[in-house]
């Protein structure tokens, strides 16, 4: 019994490794991510922008280092989408701001994950979910943290947490802005921050704004993106987590016909679903949920490898 179940195991393996070279053969994008150049199997930064509607949570796996970045609208998505990749425990997360878009799912992450940092712009806010996310920070004993331009090592990968400027209007405007960086390359993540902090950031740290990829600012508002922001980021790639038919006409027309004129690539959750980008620090890859065939392949496989690599099994 026990060697037909071998049998049968090792035939479905031989089946899916057919099918996997078929879809790559058939489809460019697929071959490309898969034969030449590839940072499928060997990345050590992976950044999971991942689809939890009208609201952002980003989750960055450095080396063996497991940040969140918000948690989303949603009371639970976001915790379960974490655990399809594998993740048991957190070391940090980070709130952008107190807006529900980005906090409401983090009691919950919280609760399931164990962080043992908690960083927040420490702005007031008297919303009832901040209240208990607060109050669950103190009670689980996490380590608070506050942006004040620290670096926070994840082996050979650095998270850079921008200071927040000192007269601070509105929320948006107090965001929790970062940039994880692994040798040449480099990913921003803007949170909601609009172009009074972005003015902010540039007086400050322009050169450090540089980036590979952007995560845009605000669910692609026409007040998060504007041509300065992307000449000095100069990005190729920009990811946008946005939710379908979201009542604010988000992402705003500008700024995609800003991004296209920029010869950016465009990704965005609310077409793409998660978006995954991989970097072994020279290159980097980027796999749709909802891409190409070969793609939905691809990123199947990566959440079973991350599953495994996470010990489930
Ligand atoms: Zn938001």
């Amino acid at each position: 019994m026990a060697l037909r179940k071998t049998k049968v195991s090792l035939t479905l393996i031989i089946l899916l490794l057919i099918s996997l070279v078929g879809i790559g053969i058939s489809d460019p994008n697929t071959r490309y991510l898969l034969f030449s150049k590839s940072v499928l199997f060997n990345a050590d930064v992976k950044i999971f922008v991942l689809d939890v509607g009208q609201g952002d949570s980003i989750l960055i796996k450095a080396f063996d280092k497991n940040i969140l970045i918000d948690a989303g609208p949603d009371r639970n998505l976001s915790s379960s989408k974490i655990n399809s990749f594998g993740v048991k425990k957190l070391n940090l997360v980070i709130a952008t701001h107190p807006h529900s878009d980005h906090i409401d799912g983090m009691v919950e992450v919280i609760r399931r994950y164990n962080p043992e940092y908690y960083l927040d712009p420490g702005i007031h806010h008297t919303s009832k979910i901040y209240k208990t996310l607060l109050d669950l920070v103190e009670e689980k004993g996490l380590k608070y943290m506050r942006p004040r331009g620290q670096t926070i090592h994840l082996q050979s990968a650095i998270l850079y947490i921008f200071p927040l400027p000192s007269n601070i209007k509105s929320i948006n405007n107090g965001s929790v802005v970062s940039k994880l960086s692994y040798k040449d390359f480099g990913m921003l993540f803007l949170g909601d921050a609009e172009l009074e902090e972005q003015s902010f950031l540039i007086d400050t740290s322009k050169d450090n704004l540089k980036s590979n990829v952007i995560k845009i600012s605000h669910h692609g508002s026409n007040t998060g993106t504007n041509q300065r922001l992307i000449d000095i980021v100069s990005p190729e790639t920009a990811v946008i987590s946005v939710g379908e038919n979201n009542p604010y006409g988000h992402p705003h027309r500008e700024v995609i016909e800003l991004l296209k004129k920029n010869n950016i690539k465009i990704y965005r959750t609310d077409r793409d679903g998660t978006v995954i980008v991989l970097s072994d620090g020279s290159k980097y890859s980027v796999i749709r949920e909802k891409g190409s065939i070969g793609e939905r392949f691809l990123f199947f496989i990566l959440q079973l490898i991350e599953t495994v690599r996470g010990g489930i099994w």
